[in-house]
Order: structure tokens, then sequence, then C-alpha cells
């Protein structure tokens, strides 16, 4: 896929074994190298002639996957998983056969991934319950969820090759569904890149505006941040501060692009297209590191945050400030502990990460039973309510369903005539009847997002009503019925 720079590095093409070993091997112990090449060949000969719609072979995929995990520095059993993830569901090899070979705990993060399917989207009421069974996944196990995130990501990385209604309803559901749970879960750098890549399919023209808005902008600051960066680090140092790291963080494209129509498009108005981290030993040297920057530059009023005093929702913790800074430019700082910087990118899956030293972080109390339920309530809520989905550019677009799954997109209010028409012109023509989600509805019904519908072809029909001129909202199906209406007249 053109475009996607932060994955390029880790979806590189050609990717090998070699790769995902030299990655565990930096973290993991030459037994779990072991169990990862065995993996590897056990899928590959599972996968054996199989490929996918691109035409690479099979195992390309959850090797991409696993290795994306690997990045992440994630516990050698959830990579071996993922390279054995579409093993029972794809091919002939069985759980049981799985198990005898790889032991109960890989066996059981296959089989949770297994359960979940392939989920399809078809209308809002399978796809509730099939929500539902995710949730019951995710509190089996959360390493299920991790897996299904990498399977998701790589998916969304390798659509080009699928047609574009289907990448429209992956793509739809990766951004409604699987982001919000990344959010929720804390899992920064997934969440950011579930959007991203949706963003990419979903509005391919807005994703490429503001990458390159955000691109102009970056380009002229770089050598500024620099700057400004080696001063607080002097300045630190003067004061017995002890920094870890600090780098420049750029904002990811859809959280930019949802800021900028807040803001009509003025970049200038965004303060964190690019932010400084700061990133130190104790929370005592986040304080300070604050009081030095406050020394340095004059803070902007109400622009200080502690969220180290109060966490957000999803257990997010920093401490942000806005200064004019040097040259009187304003620039946004996000001091934090190394801690803080994992939970941050990780989210609970921080607890599966193994830090520099190859060390498994230890692991954090989560209440399941409390998270679960507010997340299937912020979630399922926005389900069963896809009317109003706050996103903005869903507005003025609904997305319904044909019974075999696929999605068509159409404008607000619009009818199954328009739904018709979108489909073929000659269902168009013939049509005398739908079904919504089941049941029986007259052609003028305004269709709402997430409805399933069939339409009912009367196979001797010559013409279609004019009367359906006065309903239909899109102008595909108006000139349809105008051309055939008229060309009827014409004969006469
Ligand atoms: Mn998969």
């Amino acid at each position: 896929m053109k475009n996607m720079k932060q994955v390029e590095d880790i979806f590189k093409p050609n990717i090998s074994i070699k790769d995902l070993l030299a990655c565990v091997k930096s973290y993991g112990s030459p037994e779990n190298c072991e169990t990862v090449r065995a993996a590897y060949v056990f899928a590959e000969k599972a996968h054996k002639g199989q490929t996918r719609k691109s035409g690479e072979s099979y195992i390309f995929h959850p090797l991409a996957a696993a290795y994306f995990l690997a990045k992440m520095r994630m516990d050698p059993n959830i990579v071996v998983a993922t390279l054995l993830h579409d093993v029972p569901e794809d091919t002939n090899v069985s759980l049981d056969e799985i198990e005898k070979k790889f032991g109960p705990d890989i066996t059981s993060l296959v089989r949770g991934v297994t359960k979940l399917g392939k989920l399809k989207y078809r209308g809002v009421e399978r796809y509730i319950e099939n929500l539902r069974k995710m949730f019951v996944a995710m509190a089996e196990d959360i390493r299920v969820m991790i897996i299904k995130f990498a399977d998701r990501i790589h998916n969304l990385y390798t659509l080009d090759s699928l047609p574009n209604k289907k990448r429209g309803r992956i793509a739809l559901e990766s951004m409604e569904i699987y982001a919000p749970i990344a959010n929720r879960l804390g899992m920064d750098e997934i969440k950011g890149l579930l959007e991203d890549l949706s963003f990419f399919h979903l509005h391919q023209k807005e994703y490429e505006k503001v990458d390159k808005i955000r691109d102009e902008y970056l380009s002229g600051r770089g050598a500024y941040l620099e700057k400004v960066m080696d001063i607080l680090k002097k300045e630190l140092k003067t004061n017995g501060i002890d920094c870890i790291d600090i780098h420049g963080r750029r904002k990811q494209l859809y959280s930019l692009y949802q800021k900028l129509v807040r803001k009509q498009w003025e970049i200038d108005k965004v303060y964190d297209v690019i932010a400084v981290r700061v990133i130190l030993k104790e929370i005592g040297d986040c304080y300070a590191a604050l009081g030095v920057i406050h020394q340095l530059w004059h803070p902007c009023k109400g622009r200080i945050k502690d969220y180290i005093a109060q966490p957000k929702p999803n257990g997010y913790k920093s401490i942000h400030t806005t200064v004019f800074c040097l040259d009187g430019k304003i620039v946004e700082f996000q001091i934090r502990t190394m801690e803080m910087h994992d939970e941050d990118e990780y989210g609970v899956a921080a607890h599966w990460h193994y830090d520099e030293m190859g060390v498994r972080l230890p692991p954090k109390e989560v209440s399941w039973v409390k998270e679960l339920a507010e997340i299937q309530k912020e979630i399922l809520g926005k389900m069963s309510d896809l009317n109003d989905m706050k996103i903005d550019f869903f507005k003025n677009h609904i997305f319904v369903f044909t019974p075999q799954g696929d999605v068509i997109d159409l404008p607000d209010e619009a009818t199954p005539v328009d739904f018709a028409y979108q489909i073929h012109s000659d269902l168009g023509d013939k049509c005398s009847g739908a079904r919504v989600n089941d049941h029986m509805v007259s052609l003028d019904t305004p269709l709402k997002n997430g409805d399933m519908v069939e339409i009912i072809v009367e196979k001797n029909r010559k013409k279609p009503n004019p009367d359906w001129l006065k309903t239909v909202k899109t102008r595909l199906a108006r000139e349809h019925i105008k051309n055939r209406v008229n060309n009827e007249k014409i004969r006469r």
C-alpha cells in the first residue's frame, strides 16, 4: 500500500523467518526461538499451496503479523500463536495436533482466535452477536485480542488486492470496532495504526490531504525542534534531572484530521502536530522537568494538564504543557516515566512486553469485569445507535449491506431503489419490493445505517416506476429512471 509510512518498515516485502527469529532473539530465550522456528515450519506446511488474493503464498500473512508483535517485543507464546492463528480454520490441521506439538497455552490462544472466526459484517443484529463473541474471547484471555489486532493491521495493510466493497467493509469495521477497543485497552500505537489504515481505505483523498499538510508542517520544523530538545537536555542536566530520552512525536493522521476539522483546517491552531516527549526515571523527575520547562519558556494559559495526578479513563498518564517556546513558537511537551511510556504505547499489552533487559514487565491490576462492561456499553451502545454515528464524515453517508454482507455506500435517506441501482441498473429497473432486516418495506422507505437490504425483482417488469423520482436520492438512480421513462415516451 502506498503512503503508509508507519508500517512500511514493519511489513517490508520479502520478510523471512530469519527476520522474525532475529527479532525474538533480541529479547527471548533460545528455547523461545526454537519454538518460533518450529511453529513457522508447522504453519508453512499446513498452509502449503494456499495463496492470498495478492498472489503471494499464505504463510506471509501469519509471518508478517507475528513479526509485527515481535517488533513490539511481545511474549514469545503470543508470537508463536500468531504464526499458527489461521491454521485450524483454513487448513486440515486440527487444534489437537497443535496441542500435541505446542502445549496447552499456545493452543488456547489459537483456539480463542479461531473461535472469533472471520467476523463478517452482515446486518446489525448478527454483527452485535459477533461482537459479543469478541468480548467473551477478550474476557477469557486478552492476549487473543492482541493477536486479532496484529491480524487485522496486516489485513488492512494488504487490502489493496480486494474489491472496493470488501475493502470498505473491513476498514469500516476496523475504524468503528477495533480502534475503539484498542483505545479502551490503552493501546495507543495500535489504535493509531488501525485508525490511520482504515482512514486511508475509507477516505483516501482526505487521507492524502492531511498527510501532505503534516509533511509540509514537519519539514519546516525538524531543525527547530532539534534545537529546542538540545536546550532542554542541557537544562535538565544542569538541574540534576536524569533524562532517559527526549524525542519528537508526530500526531497520527486520523487524529490530526479530526482536530483539523474542529479547527477549520488551520494547522497553526493545532499545537501538537509534533509534540516533544520527555522520558524520565521517577515521577518526581516529571514534576521537576515541568518546572524546568516553565522556567525556560512561558506556559500558555490553561494548557497544563496533569494526567499523572488525574489519569485519563483509559489509564493514560503524562504531564502535558504547551509553551511559547524558542522564537515565540508554540510547542507541546509530554512528560512521563518509562513505565508510563510503555503503558501508553502498549496499554494492557504492556504486561506481555519485554523491556530492554529482556524482562517481562510486572502484571498490572486490571479489573476485567468492570473494564469489559464499560467497553461493551460504549461499543454496543454505538452499534445499536448506528444512526447518529458521531464521526463527522459518516454524517452524510450511510452504509447498508447486501445479504452477502457486502457494504453499499449511499447518501443519507437513500431508498431501496437507490440501493438496487447502485448494485446493477437491471436490478433497479426490475425491482418491485424490498426486504430490510428481514421485513418487507415499501420502495420509498429511507434506509438506515447498518440495514441489510434485499431487493425483490419482478422478472417481466420492463421499466421503472416514474414515481420513484420523487424519493430517490442518488444521481445514478435518477438518471437511469429518467432515461428509461423518456425512451418509453419517445417510442410511443
Ligand atoms: Mn489471519
